[in-house]
């Protein structure tokens, strides 16, 4: 039937049996959940500001090619060199040409979904180039050799004491501990020492700005400033759809996105990079390259059915409230964006046939939805995706992969019978007199939950003896 490549299935269920992951999961999105909630109380608060939100992003993916021509004149103005990069390899090819024309072998990373995305750390690691995880719970995962698990908190499903002990074993010269601030000021000393010595930077970006040609940048450690202060070069790397029109678009969208990631009015540092350091000034890098990255994002935006997509801010609202991500956690979908997000973007970036599978991956409560704060229809998406996964054709990448001959007849015939009431009647009479015969597994459907026992009598017959019974 299909192709399953990503395995999904075979990874949640794994992920459903290992109690410790539930709870850890269950207790981080729990407390997400109501962090968020403790700023969105006024229903209408949030209604106004994600309306302004979804208004602002869907005007700048009515504009696109246009703001990223814009942007780019008003970087390349600003001094900042801009790279286009159709794919991953491309994109991977560009940072390295960048690090080699600086003759350097190491560099340092602050979080960036992108660069998970285009695969920057295994494909430099392979040239020789050491990269350094400079975000908390990136470091705390490239030491565990790990994938994010979260767009936001991507070591949501360690444990403090799952950490201390690797703490333990990687700084011998530490006494095991679980107090956070001395795994913090640790980690800490390792990077500030890698912030010193080490020439490029390597970061992602949250909103361009076409207007003033800036890439601003949210985080909470520090380690994102640092990264692109310090050492000489600054490579900014980013999908293309992260662009608006102006600087005033930004602060209504940092409000969503602070609230709706980690409940915060704001996070600690927002930064805001327009130039490379100019003369007179006393930090900055020397040279600012952003590499705009395309992997796919075209031909979403090409597909009205799907281009909303791609006004996501990365928020990872949906992902905490999502009640299958809670249960499997992000490790069981195989893509860099799990939840709902990656449920809708990794098969539009990367085909059904390959991302089909992830398409089970909700329940379709809605959940999602409610609490994009740009009024993503998430859950319309997924559905909408499920029936050109099904379809004889349809128009995203391998439409009609996950078609069962058996299923598309089941549901012919269903159709054929239902379109005839009499009919109709007859089956369900037969099927009432012998429901002792009917098959009470349906796997795996049945699997977990127990088939409907059918009733006695129809809803007709019931109403039909009670109104003779009036009579
Ligand atoms: S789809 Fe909406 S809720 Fe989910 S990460 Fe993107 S912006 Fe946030």
């Amino acid at each position: 039937m299909v192709t399953k490549t990503v395995d999904f299935s075979a990874r949640a269920v794994e992920a459903l049996h290992n109690a410790r992951l539930r709870g850890s999961f269950r207790d981080a999105m729990d407390d997400l959940i109501r962090k968020r909630l403790d700023h969105f109380r006024d229903e209408t608060l949030f209604r106004e500001l994600s309306g302004e939100g979804a208004a602002i992003r869907a005007r700048a993916l009515s504009r696109l090619p246009e703001l990223l021509e814009q942007l780019e004149r008003k970087l390349v103005s600003n001094g900042i060199t801009v790279h286009w990069a159709e794919d991953a390899a491309q994109a991977n090819e560009t940072v390295l040409k960048i690090i080699r024309a600086h003759d350097s072998r190491r560099v340092i990373k602050g979080k960036s979904m992108v660069t998970e995305e285009i695969g920057l750390n295994d494909f430099l690691e392979t040239r020789n180039v050491e990269v350094l995880e400079s975000d908390l719970g990136e470091y705390i995962l490239q030491l565990l050799d790990e994938r994010p698990s979260h767009i936001v908190m991507p070591a949501i499903h360690k444990t403090k004491a799952q950490i201390a002990e690797l703490f333990a074993r990687k700084f011998p010269e530490i006494p095991y501990t679980e107090d956070v601030d001395t795994l913090t000021a640790t980690a800490r000393r390792v990077l500030r020492d890698a912030f010193r010595s080490t020439r490029i930077g390597i970061s992602g970006v949250n909103f361009m700005v076409a207007e003033t040609g800036t890439l601003c940048l949210v985080e909470n450690e520090g380690n994102g400033r640092m990264c692109t202060t310090i050492p000489d070069v600054h490579i900014a790397v980013t999908g293309i759809e992260k662009v608006v029109e102006k600087l005033a678009d930004v602060p209504p969208l940092l409000a969503l996105l602070t609230r709706s990631a980690t409940g915060q009015p704001i996070t600690t540092y927002f930064n805001m990079i327009s130039s490379p350091r100019r003369e007179g000034e006393k930090d900055g890098p020397k040279e600012v390259h952003l590499v705009l990255v395309d992997n796919g994002r075209s031909d979403i935006f090409a597909n009205p059915d799907f281009q909303e997509t791609l006004r996501c801010i990365r928020c990872g609202a949906c992902i905490n409230h999502c009640p299958v991500y809670t249960r499997i956690g992000g490790h069981s979908y195989g893509t860099t964006y799990p939840g709902p997000i990656g449920t809708v973007f990794a098969p539009l970036q990367d085909g059904l046939k390959e991302r089909g599978e992830l398409l089970s991956a909700s329940t379709l409560c809605n959940a999602c939805t409610e609490v994009c704060p740009v009024r993503i229809p998430l859950a319309g998406l997924i559905n909408r995706l499920r029936a050109e996964y099904a379809a004889p054709r349809g128009n995203v990448k391998d439409a009609g992969s996950g078609r069962s001959w058996k299923e598309a007849m089941a549901w012919k015939l269903w159709s054929a019978v239902y379109a005839r009431p009499r009919l109709y009647q007859r089956l369900l009479n037969w099927g009432l007199k012998h429901r002792d015969r009917l098959p009470r597994e349906l796997a795996p459907w049945s699997d977990s939950r127990a088939m409907p026992v059918i009733a006695e009598k129809s809803l007709h017959q019931l109403v039909r003896e009670k109104s003779e019974a009036d009579q």
